[in-house]
């Protein structure tokens, strides 16, 4: 795996915000404080801080540039080569990012491993949606499938995570992505589904490895996907798939809304599940003001209130 060396990724169009920046805090190298089994970055010796970094003039710098080039960027997604998180000065880039983006929405995606750090919560409840990992509750897979830095502490970070989102007026998401034979086993998925709950983000994103991994691990099937967003009761879940099966039924309206009160469904999951005619079912309950449709960053679901 080479790195490009370069701050900015994109603009590049994405099916849930647009036209999206990317920012990469970690251009040079993989800085991270987990070697995830399922990388798609090389395998790296964790640290706990990043040594290279780019300066907050220089990613500024770079986004305006892109800004000067492309008219109409609607978000700007702050990444690395590793943990972003682990970059030093996070609270002041954000703040100079607050100041220039315009209409632009801020995204971060961390491994959510420094969410119980006062200062780096504080700074992440000024991005308009935090998107933060969380692979496994129990502290045998957490450590085997994240393969984390000495000193992280899972439960801490759950505890940090049920505050932040009490605490956030912004977005907040949750990835889970499942391994075979790793976290897909029951008990870690109901150890995750009881937190998940107590965090009650605004959805959470289930997937599996669909690129190289770092590890020799395999991915779960859609089915096993399939099954855990329904054990995942209640909670917005959105099932990041590559390629995923399209099987359509036709449903009657009892199904439909007893479908809808188990979880809510997305939009992707509509079109891959409901026929013509169940679809109908589905646009008649929206106007009937049965069935709400919601957006979370960019993921539409319908859902049952
Ligand atoms: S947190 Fe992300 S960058 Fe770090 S090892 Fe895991 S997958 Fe790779």
């Amino acid at each position: 795996m080479s790195y490009s060396n370069s701050i900015i990724f994109g603009p590049i169009p994405s099916r849930r915000f647009g036209i999206s920046l990317g920012v990469d805090l970690s251009p040079s190298s993989k800085q991270c404080n987990f070697d995830c089994l399922y990388c798609e970055l090389e395998r790296a010796k964790t640290v706990d801080s990043m040594t290279t970094y780019p300066t907050v003039e220089e990613v500024i710098n770079a986004i305006k540039e892109s800004f000067e080039k492309h008219s109409k960027i609607d978000v700007i997604t702050v990444t690395a080569n590793g943990e972003p998180t682990l970059y030093p000065k996070l609270d002041e880039l954000i703040t100079e990012i607050n100041k220039i983006k315009d209409n632009a929405k801020t995204l971060i995606l961390s491994n959510g491993s420094t969410i119980y750090d006062k200062n780096i919560f504080n700074t992440l409840l000024h991005f308009d949606t935090v998107k933060l990992s969380l692979d496994c509750v129990s502290e045998k897979c957490f450590k085997k499938l994240d393969r984390i830095h000495n000193g992280i502490d899972i439960e801490k970070i759950v505890e940090s995570m049920i505050t932040f989102s009490n605490t956030t007026k912004n977005q907040f998401v949750l990835e889970i992505l499942f391994v075979k034979d790793l976290n897909d086993k029951e008990e870690e998925i109901n150890l995750l589904y009881k937190a998940v709950k107590k965090i009650n983000p605004s959805r959470v994103d289930i997937g599996t490895i669909d690129r190289p991994p770092a590890y020799e691990v395999k991915p779960v099937s859609f089915e096993t996907l399939e099954n855990i967003a329904n054990i995942f009761e209640g909670i917005n879940v959105n099932i990041a798939y590559k390629n995923r099966p399209k099987q359509t039924n036709s449903f009657s309206e009892e199904e439909v809304i007893s479908m809808l009160k188990r979880r809510p469904l997305t939009l992707e999951d509509i079109e891959n599940l409901f026929d013509e005619s169940s679809k109908k079912i589905l646009e008649k309950l929206v106007e009937k003001k049965l069935v709400l449709t919601i957006d979370s960053s960019g993921v539409i679901f319908y859902k049952i209130f």
